[in-house]
């Protein structure tokens, strides 16, 4: 139940054992070629989109690098661990302009505007910040950074396929999943999608050379990719968009805010804080649910306690170590998931004496993920 890796569903583990094609043949370009139609529908664009055979930091370094030179400016917001990753690729290919928000706390949109009048050739945020579980208001930063013309990054990694993730109507040039959250695939693969705009500002040689997005965008054009590419992930990336049309897109996004309403009535129902602090501008997260680490109890007897009955949950991050807990909500995630996970924190909870009997938790999930 951690923010991924996800549980891998069967169906796409035997997608992965298929044998062998080349990356050159027709088969591969087939299979490309639907990925990246569907991937489309997934990020509601008709911008084009390319697969890199990388986990999802490398889809962050294609977009950072295609985009900003060495006397390129980025503004990289940042309200945690993520958004972090941003900057310091900004100060690898050119300047990264910091703005930093208290982990989990919102955006301020007026110093997010102030820093795009300065001047920046792009912007980057985390849509859905994993470390803290808060979504952040990409629509809002997609206005300011059209009117001040600079490209929009967007690292949607624990966000697209989960929350709502609207690639054009919110303006974002360059938006980048993972495979290893709400598709439910193992780890490895990027998928980006790039504007029009975007594209033009690539050059050759510039950027990374693994992670150039323009030979990406180039090869894509006849369905190839420049390098080997993970070709039995591809067999999975396939496998899993077709199970996620099959569940309808929409559908699958609100099986996800279900499950995450689940946690947090469960939290709320056993006096358990939230850890993100939300207003009109940020929401919590369908994918991930951060909570303060109640006191009376360490993190080690938590989540060591629902390790040892048999359900893994994550930790904060830096210095949220020890002080928060996060049960992730994405990928395949069921209901009977939740109330498991939900069951065993109450056990843990009864041991140490933090509650004085069983149920409270469970009751509140199973009547918040009510259809
Ligand atoms: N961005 C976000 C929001 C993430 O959740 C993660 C991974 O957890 C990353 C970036 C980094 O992705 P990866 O570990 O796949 O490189």
């Amino acid at each position: 139940m951690i923010p991924g890796p996800v549980r891998v569903p069967q169906r796409v583990l035997r997608a992965m054992s298929k044998p062998m094609i080349s990356h050159r043949s027709s088969d591969f370009e087939k299979i490309y070629e639907e990925c990246r139609s569907r991937l489309r529908e997934l990020f509601e664009t008709e911008n084009e989109a390319v697969i890199l055979s990388g986990s999802g930091t490398a889809g962050m370094e294609a977009a950072v690098g295609g985009i900003i030179g060495k006397d390129d400016k980025i503004i990289t917001v940042t309200n945690g661990k993520f958004g972090e990753r941003f900057t310091e690729l900004g100060n690898r290919y050119g300047t990264a302009v910091l703005l930093e928000f208290p982990w989990g706390t919102p955006y301020d949109l007026e110093r997010i505007e102030a820093a795009l009048e300065e001047g920046a050739k792009a912007i980057s945020i985390v849509h859905n910040e994993t470390s803290v579980g808060i979504v952040n208001p990409a629509k809002e930063v997609g206005e300011l950074a059209r009117r001040h013309d600079a490209i929009f990054i967007v690292d949607g990694i624990s966000s697209v396929g989960g929350n709502e993730f609207l690639t054009d109507e919110w303006g974002i040039d360059i938006a980048i999943t993972g495979s290893q959250k709400c598709l439910a695939l193992p780890p490895g693969l990027a998928m980006v999608t790039v504007s029009k705009r975007a594209a033009e500002m690539l050059e050759d040689g510039k950027g990374g050379y693994y992670t150039d997005l323009k030979a990406h965008l180039d090869k894509a054009k006849k369905n190839q990719t420049p390098y080997t590419p993970a070709v039995s992930l591809f067999f999975a990336l396939q496998e899993a968009l077709i199970m996620a049309e099959e569940e309808g897109l929409a559908e699958r996004r609100a099986r996800m805010a279900r499950l995450a309403k689940g946690v947090r009535e469960a939290a709320s129902a056993l006096d358990i804080d939230l850890f993100p602090q939300v207003n009109e501008h940020s929401a919590y997260s369908n994918t991930v649910t951060a909570m303060k680490t109640p006191e009376g109890i360490t993190d080690g007897q938590l989540r060591g306690g629902m390790r040892e009955r048999g359900v893994v949950v994550s930790g904060g991050q830096s210095a949220l170590k020890g002080k928060i807990f996060r049960i992730g909500t994405m990928g395949a995630c069921t209901e009977a998931d939740v109330l498991r996970t939900i069951q065993t924190l109450e056990l843990v909870l009864l041991k140490e004496g933090l509650i004085s009997s069983l149920g409270a938790g469970v009751e509140a999930a199973s009547r918040a993920m009510e259809r």
